[in-house]
């Protein structure tokens, strides 16, 4: 069994990339140009927002929005504790502070509650992390933001497809972060990124941005970067967008089976809020008596995998003790000893989910 499989992904839709990875090829367009015009487009307009912007990676996309809002030195950023390295390391890329803030026990997303506690006049930024494919409570975000005039950079790396009372995520705050990394729910076979946003100075920046900064090709205006999407990732994820919803669908359909049949007194199972809707990009269990690794370990003797998301949180990272964050953050520290993800896609079957659901009741 395996904990993800891209290839029987393909295997439903290797028609169809086949014919557009060629036609790409044929047409000589490999970095930018029209297939990823195309699929900016379709990525604004399933998103809802105006503008869409195609970069290297979702890495990128974090620090092309950072750059774009004048975020540097001598700023802060408000980020949560328990979240993948990237949304750190483009904070200190750009030369801010990154602030951490504990996250929800519940959600494993920030704490809307203790954002305002973690705000000084240095605050220029917060960036909520839709983890797992579940968004943050943007509602109690917004209001802190707007009360002090900060900005809100949205990482929806892991929630493509995913909403808050109706509305997608990567529409609430000033600009929002795709990565299109291969295991992705919208996923490239290759590194691809992009930002989302309704404001045309920040589209038009981080164009140029992309391109070194240049206006026109050789004349620079700014310092920027080389960050573009090319034309076959593009292609293929025109073609993949078209069944992201079916796919965010069955994850749910899946996740519904788990929910129903684990029955263990040790664990935790995930939660969906009433208005959230769930993309399921893990599906990540906890264990109350902190014994994660010896299940963990138990499940890998029969053949079952799992991975930890994720195994140290970020203040405690050897490359952020510069930080110097003397604080403890409770919940994010208790859930990189105790959670544990599962396998969760759309082509996963059933006999596969019943093998795991029966060892997790059985031990
Ligand atoms: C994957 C991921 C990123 C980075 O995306 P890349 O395309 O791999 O650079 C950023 N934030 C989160 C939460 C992620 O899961």
């Amino acid at each position: 069994m395996k904990f993800l499989d891209l290839n029987a992904q393909y295997r439903t839709i290797k028609n169809e990339i086949d014919k557009e990875i060629k036609k790409v090829i044929n047409s000589s367009s490999f970095i930018l140009g029209k297939y990823v015009e195309k699929f900016e487009k379709e990525i604004a307009k399933y998103i809802g927002v105006k503008y869409a912007v195609g970069l290297n990676s979702g890495s990128d996309a974090l620090t092309a929005s950072l750059v774009a809002l004048g975020i540097g030195k001598g700023d802060e950023v408000i980020v949560p504790c328990s979240t993948y390295i990237s949304t750190v390391e483009a904070v200190c890329i750009v030369g801010a502070k990154p602030i951490f803030v504990d996250i929800d026990i519940n959600t494993y997303n920030i704490n809307p509650n203790l954002i305002e506690k973690a705000i000084t006049e240095k605050t220029k930024a917060i960036i909520p992390v839709h983890l797992y494919g579940l968004s943050s409570d943007m509602k109690l975000i917004i209001r802190v933001a707007k009360k002090y005039k900060i900005k809100i950079i949205e990482d929806c790396a892991q929630a493509i497809g995913a909403k808050y009372f109706g509305k997608k995520v990567g529409s609430f705050g000033d600009i929002g972060c795709l990565s299109f990394f291969p295991t992705k729910n919208l996923g490239a076979y290759g590194d691809a990124g992009m930002i989302v946003t309704d404001n045309k100075k920040i589209a038009d920046f981080i164009k140029k941005w992309r391109i070194h900064g240049q206006n026109k090709k050789y004349y620079t205006e700014f310092v920027g970067a080389s960050s573009r999407l090319d034309g076959i990732q593009a292609a293929i994820l025109s073609v993949k967008l078209k069944y992201l919803d079916k796919w965010n669908k069955k994850r749910n359909e899946i996740a519904q089976y788990y929910l129903e049949n684990i029955k263990n007194d040790d664990i935790i199972l995930p939660i969906i809020p009433k208005g959230y809707f769930h993309v399921f990009h893990q599906f990540t269990i906890r264990f109350k008596k902190h014994n994660r690794d010896l299940f963990q370990k138990k499940l890998e003797k029969k053949e079952i995998p799992s991975i930890v998301y994720y195994p140290l949180p970020l203040h405690q990272q050897k490359a952020y003790k510069f930080l110097n964050t003397k604080k403890h953050y409770i919940n994010s520290e208790l859930v990189s000893k105790s959670v544990l993800s599962l396998p969760i896609y759309p082509e996963l079957n059933k006999k596969n989910q019943d093998e795991i659901i029966n060892e997790l009741n059985n031990i």
